[in-house]
């Protein structure tokens, strides 16, 4: 029998049970296919499919250790799938399950999660390898990201060992700050939504290794749900260019933002200052501040980026305070000074709220821009925005324990939902 193993975000040999399936059943030809109509949408980018080709080179290298190597194919992956199944005479066609991530007719999920070591394969005989494309021949535009992680599966593992031999103890606590956890996160995330390493192998690389709270918050983290999530309508978008273009004139957010342009990589709590501000300080809409946020990221998943979207701008959400943030987490500006040389000049008490400094005459419309909005007036308008959805959705959850309005520590609110919390 000929099975066709499609390879999506399952970048790995390891931990895949569709291609011990198909190797059971009889010669396989694994297969990822670059769909320039996926690469087109508005969240995606090259630095995602530079990343993405990166660790292709490597399964290429594996899968052909294991006796079949990969096919990589550009086209529609419905129609490559048949056209191949017709020349190659294929008999079945098997993925891997991955929730958020539908398969069409006549495709085979497998799944779930479960370590398995890779399989010796027989290959579908005669089938050209392919080469595999540049970004511009999926129609990309030229995306510099000059700190972007490496792909690849090496990259990963030695990841994954740094951050459970050492990086990883100061876990979770490096992250409660927008501007943090560069290093104590285990920045996992680009080689998990592309599948270069699984969860589960994730879970198996731990044990013993971390402290027990950090291991513990770590596999908390691991286990939340990707999926879908219904979005909020509304927002106008004016700031749209200013929020893409880090020039908000709020220094905390631009910070965050060039880190995001030049790394590919933020924080979650850095994302979620970034998603709340956008929807409810600029007035942007969810579809618009989250197809940007998913263009910087090289970890771009439609099927954690949305929830948490969704999360971030709904009923319960709260309204991130960029000022309050920047002088509670960067008072002397390490951070922001970092990404922002052009705020040098400004001393720390005015480094957040730049347009209060005596000085901003020589500096704001010149060399950095006036706020686009005023943060304080913004959030009063959000807070009356939100205000009627807040009563309609608190009455009937009032048992889950959720305080629908920003208060002290102590009187937020807590998520319904198994997303993270962040405390805005
Ligand atoms: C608005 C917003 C958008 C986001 N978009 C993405 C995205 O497109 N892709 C993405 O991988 N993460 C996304 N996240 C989640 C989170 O920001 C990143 O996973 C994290 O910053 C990656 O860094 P890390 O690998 O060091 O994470 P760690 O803190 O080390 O977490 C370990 C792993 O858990 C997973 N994870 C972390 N947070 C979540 C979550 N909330 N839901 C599901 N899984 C999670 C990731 O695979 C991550 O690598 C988003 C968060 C927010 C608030």
């Amino acid at each position: 029998m000929n099975v066709l193993v499609w390879i999506r975000r399952d970048l790995r040999v390891t931990d895949h049970p569709a291609l011990v399936r198909a190797a059971a059943l009889g010669r396989v030809l694994p297969l990822y296919v670059a769909d320039p109509a996926d690469w087109a949408g508005p969240a995606a980018a090259a630095r995602q499919w530079e990343f993405v080709a990166e660790t292709l080179v490597g399964l290429r290298a594996d899968l052909a250790d294991l006796g079949a190597p990969l096919v990589v194919r550009v086209g529609r992956a419905e129609e490559v799938i048949a056209r191949l199944s017709r020349s190659y005479r294929i008999d079945r066609v098997l993925c891997l399950h991955r929730p958020g991530h539908p398969v069409p007719a006549g495709v085979e999920e497998v799944g779930p999660d479960a370590p398995l070591p890779p399989p010796a394969l027989t290959p579908v005989p005669g089938v050209e390898p392919g080469l595999i494309p540049a970004a511009r021949a999926l129609g990309l535009a030229p995306d510099p990201c000059p700190h972007r992680q490496p792909g690849g599966r090496a990259a990963a593992l030695a990841l994954a060992e740094s951050f459970a031999g050492g990086r990883g103890a100061e876990y979770p606590a490096a992250l409660l700050s927008p501007v943090g956890g560069d290093r104590a996160g285990s920045r996992l995330s680009p080689h998990l939504a592309h599948g270069a390493l699984s969860a589960a192998e994730v879970r198996a690389l731990l044990p013993g290794k971390l402290p027990p709270r950090a291991a513990r918050a770590f596999l908390d983290t691991l286990r939340l749900p990707p999926g879908q999530a219904p979005l909020p309508e509304g927002g106008d978008s004016r700031h749209l260019a200013a929020f893409a273009g880090a020039q908000t004139g709020l220094p905390l957010v631009d910070a965050c933002l060039r880190q995001f342009r030049a790394t590919g990589w933020l924080n979650a709590r850095g994302r979620g200052v970034l998603a709340s501000v956008a929807v409810h300080l600029l007035g942007l809409s969810v579809q618009d501040a989250g197809h940007v946020l998913g263009r910087l990221a090289t970890d771009h998943d439609p099927a954690i980026l949305w929830p948490q979207m969704a999360g971030l701008a709904g009923a319960s959400a709260r309204i991130a305070n960029p000022v309050k943030l920047g002088q509670d987490h960067d008072p002397q500006g390490r951070f922001t000074r970092r990404w922002l040389p052009e705020l040098a000049a400004v001393p720390d008490s005015h480094l957040h709220a730049p347009w209060r400094w005596e000085g901003a005459g020589r500096l704001l419309g010149r060399r950095y821009p006036e706020p686009v909005v005023d943060p304080t007036h913004a959030a009063r308008d959000a807070r009356d925005r939100l205000g009627p959805v807040r009563r309609a959705w608190a009455a009937p959850h009032r048992t889950q324990d959720l305080v629908l309005v920003e208060g002290t520590a102590a009187s937020r609110p807590r998520p319904a939902s198994a997303q993270l919390a962040f405390d805005l």
